[in-house]
């Protein structure tokens, strides 16, 4: 039997129908051994303990009914296979959990020990089947990942090799070019520009059906995001006579995201749009909060295009899906720029979805997480459910050492954070994501679960670290730590609240650095 075992698991509260099939199974396997539990919970318990070579089923238990028993053991123990034990009643649910996924039924009191004996075979074979198919499916996918992420890496070289020589000579650098030759090469250079942009989607879309997609989120202004969007694509769509709009509600809160994924995300979404929108027509990006729904930012872009049947709806966030009546002149992707949306939003911890009227345009709608400081700060300035005794803040500015500085700052952000790391305490202390500076990192604040003597022994720690560090060199550093004053211990304040202000006070912190460094530039 399968995988090894011949346990059979005989999950039935009637006595008088239990003694039956035992009698039935041991006249048609004198091999097995049997075990009789009466409820749902005993046998799931029982299967976690030995994995048995398959379950016999009664639907109506005392601790679970109908298709709710059959359900939950497919889910709790995917793999073995089920049999369902019917009354005549209730055939017609037995035969609906066939196409569940069980794997057969009988009707008690009207099969023999031989057909106890085949439905049993049956089910086994079938569920090796199932079993074997799903592996073989997971081997392929992987197969076919590893073969176009291989292609497509190998393929990156010798594109940006004819890129740099097409711009080369684009660029006059190998001799003058007269109208048809500059003609040539803009086609050459756009459909390499595309060839690019469709390797990038296929190496993507490898890394996230491997689950390698990374997101370095910071605490950003989503509006600036959306303006540098349609700033990129405003021209393709007045190419295109299609009206590019954009409304932001001046409310909006920071949102804790990573600015160049979501970028990814709306140019995807705001090229879609031209794109599947005829002239005269126009596209909308908006940015709105729900009152119902305060913890996240909700992100549109609207187009008054062909819209989406509603069959359609559900599979264009599919890999490699393209609408077959879609396909004109103008077609450019793979199939793949909403799936790549749509696994970018959800390591976001959002939603991506889409409402769609035949004809009359689409909206794509995506929601990213409000950033809240203090749900950032609860876990680590707090212990067991009270403030913690001492909370001290380390301020690190960091300046160019020479200029025009060529750097970048987000890199650069990034190497600091890890020498940064092992300086602190990863259960006690806390390195800020950029604060409202637009992500772009130059200042850092670290929260130190300490009192302001222990944050100067930190900062001092940080400051010789930096200083050694080979890849900070570029950088001057400006380290300040204070201790914060808290509301005396005796304080009957909820925990939430004065979580809440230490959060409001750093706020402050930040937002008055940056008016000072914005007045001495
Ligand atoms: P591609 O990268 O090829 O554009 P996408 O994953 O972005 O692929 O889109 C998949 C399909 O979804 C498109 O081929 C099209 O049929 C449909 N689609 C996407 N956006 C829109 C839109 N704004 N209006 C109508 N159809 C759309």
């Amino acid at each position: 039997m399968n995988n090894g075992s011949k346990h059979i698991l005989l999950i039935e509260d009637n006595p008088g129908d239990a003694d039956l099939i035992r009698l039935r199974l041991v006249e048609a396997h004198s091999d097995i051994a049997v075990s009789c539990v009466s409820r749902l919970s005993t046998g799931l318990a029982s299967m976690i303990v030995e994995t048995p070579a398959m379950v016999l089923l009664d639907l109506n238990l005392p601790d679970s009914h109908g298709a709710e028993t059959y359900r939950t053991v497919l889910q709790k123990a995917p793999g073995v296979p089920v049999v369902v034990l019917s009354g005549q009643d209730d055939e017609d649910l037995a035969a609906k959990a066939v196409h569940q996924g069980v794997q057969d039924y009988l009707v008690k009191g009207s099969f023999d020990s031989k057909q106890l004996a085949h439905a049993m075979r049956y089910a086994i074979e079938r569920q090796a089947l199932v079993t074997s198919l799903d592996m073989s499916r997971r081997q392929q996918l992987q197969f076919k990942n590893d073969f176009l992420s291989h292609v497509s890496h190998e393929l990156r070289t010798p594109l940006t090799c004819i890129h740099q020589f097409v711009s080369l000579m684009l660029d006059g650098l190998s001799g003058e070019l007269n109208h048809d030759q500059r003609e040539h090469l803009d086609t050459v250079f756009r459909s390499v520009n595309q060839l690019r942009a469709m390797i990038t989607d296929l190496l993507e879309a490898t890394r996230a059906e491997s689950g390698k997609i990374t997101i370095e989120p910071q605490c950003i202004a989503i509006g600036d995001v959306v303006r540098q969007s349609i700033a990129m694509l405003l021209s393709t769509a007045q190419a295109k006579g299609i009206g590019l709009e954009v409304g932001l509600d001046l409310r909006t809160p920071l949102v804790y995201a990573d600015a160049n994924r979501i970028l990814q995300v709306l140019t995807n979404l705001i090229e879609n749009g031209i794109k599947f929108t005829p002239p005269d027509g126009s596209v909308m990006v908006k940015v709105r909060l729900m009152e119902a729904d305060a913890d996240n930012v909700y992100v549109s872009v609207s187009d008054t295009g062909r819209g989406i049947d509603p069959e359609t709806k559900n599979m264009i966030f599919e890999r490699l899906y393209q609408d077959p009546n879609s396909i004109d002149d103008s077609r450019k992707g793979l199939g793949l720029g909403l799936y790549i949306s749509k696994e970018l939003i959800q390591l976001h911890g959002g939603r991506l979805w889409v409402e769609s009227q035949l004809s009359h345009g689409s909206t794509f709608t995506f929601t990213l997480p409000a950033f809240s400081l203090a749900k950032f700060l609860l876990p680590v300035i707090t212990d067991q459910g009270r403030i913690r005794e001492s909370i001290s803040v380390i301020t690190l500015e960091l300046s160019a050492r020479s200029t025009p500085f060529s750097g970048n700052w987000l890199d650069i952000r990034r190497q600091c954070v890890q020498v940064l790391q092992p300086c602190i305490l990863r259960d006690k202390d806390m390195i800020l994501p950029a604060l409202g500076d637009s992500g772009l990192g130059q200042n850092l604040f670290i929260v130190i679960s300490a009192d302001e003597h222990g944050a100067r022994v930190v900062a001092n720690r940080i400051l010789e670290q930096l200083e050694r560090s080979e890849q900070m060199k570029c950088c001057m550093f400006n380290i300040s730590s204070i201790g914060l004053k808290l509301p005396p211990k005796v304080s009957m304040e909820p925990v939430d609240k004065l979580v809440k202000e230490v959060a409001d006070r750093l706020m402050e912190m930040s937002a008055a650095l940056l008016r000072r460094q914005s007045s001495a530039n």
